[in-house]
């Protein structure tokens, strides 16, 4: 008691001296960036850029691993959206969702580092090409992939970004998801969430409706799991990705047209070819995933349920 008298009265004298300064252990999501060491570079998408790091207060080498996100684009100021990810992801607790464990806030109070635990396998679009995986692994992915987005939409959150380069590997029977830069919260009462779209989205992982009017729902995430199986399906073989296939189907067109020609092809029932060896079911769900009316496609529980009655 007397030594955190005589803090207080340093602190005061030295306004400078902020708590956490002194008293480095009281929030364990703080994460001071002095402590941190960097390892190696884990990947980047549109927005962000993630970074294996040490932390390690004791600096013996003792620290653990955390996985750290970083706005691409820093120059200076804290986009609203940037918060909104990182509050979103604080208030997710689940086996199938990667663990926000804090911040790293630079001086002056501006939070610019997610801290988030490692996922030693990397996301699934690097780790399937790589490893010989089983139908029946997959299935356990796509399942966990459902159980996660249940949760997520019992949150009333649309993740709006689901596909494998956003699922991370724990290890050989775990995989969660990642990356809440998209999500957006639909309050109670309403069905969507519209959108003014940039150029960067994820256009081949949209549903139809998405592309034609901007309007995201619980049912435009189911679309892109449809999409995100067929990813497992392929083993995210780049030949065969999104883009590649429907690119071919396209036969060329690019640039400002590519919208516009993708929302035609989509409207004459055309969708992602059966990839090899799947199975009558699997493609009989994408094709459910992907119906035209939002209305008829399933819900995260009744995938779950095919999944575990397919699995047995
Ligand atoms: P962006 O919002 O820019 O798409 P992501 O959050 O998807 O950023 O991260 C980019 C990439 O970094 C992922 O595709 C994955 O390869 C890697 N990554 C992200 N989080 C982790 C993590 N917790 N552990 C290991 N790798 C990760
Ligand atoms: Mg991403």
């Amino acid at each position: 008691r007397t030594v955190l008298r005589e803090l207080t009265e340093i602190m005061i004298k030295n306004p400078d001296i902020s708590p956490s300064e002194t008293l480095p252990d009281t929030d364990p999501s703080v994460f001071h960036k002095r402590y941190l060491k960097k390892m190696r570079d884990l990947g980047e998408g549109h927005f962000g850029k993630v970074t294996l790091y040490l932390y390690d207060p004791a600096n013996d080498g003792t620290g653990e691993l955390v996985a750290v996100k970083a706005l691409k684009q820093d120059n200076g100021h804290v986009p609203e959206g940037w918060i909104k990810e990182i509050e979103i992801l604080k208030s997710l607790y689940h086996s199938n969702i990667v663990k926000y464990k804090g911040c790293c806030t630079e001086l002056g109070g501006q939070v610019v580092q997610l801290i988030m635990e490692y996922l030693p396998l990397g996301s699934l679009q690097k780790y399937l090409p790589t490893h010989k995986l089983g139908m029946s692994r997959c299935l356990m992915f796509a399942q966990q992939i459902c159980q996660g987005m249940e949760y997520l939409h019992s949150k009333r959150y649309i993740h709006r970004d689901l596909a494998a380069r956003n699922v991370l590997v724990e290890n050989e029977s775990l995989v969660k998801i990642g990356d809440f830069g998209l999500t957006k919260y639909i309050p109670e009462g309403e069905i969507y969430y519209r959108v003014r779209e940039d150029g960067d989205s994820p256009v081949f992982w949209y549903a139809i409706e998405c592309l034609k009017e901007s309007k995201f729902s619980f049912s435009s995430d189911i679309w892109s799991f449809g999409v995100t199986l067929y990813e497992i399906l392929t083993r995210c073989d780049h030949r065969q990705s999104p883009p590649v296939k429907f690119f071919e189907m396209m036969d060329g067109a690019q640039g400002q047209m590519t919208v516009m020609v993708l929302i035609k092809q989509l409207e004459k029932q055309q969708r992602l070819p059966r990839p090899k060896d799947c199975p009558h079911e699997m493609k009989m769900l994408m094709e459910q995933c992907w119906a035209a009316d939002p209305a008829q496609r399933p819900s995260f529980r009744y995938l779950i349920e095919k999944f575990e009655a397919i699995r047995q």
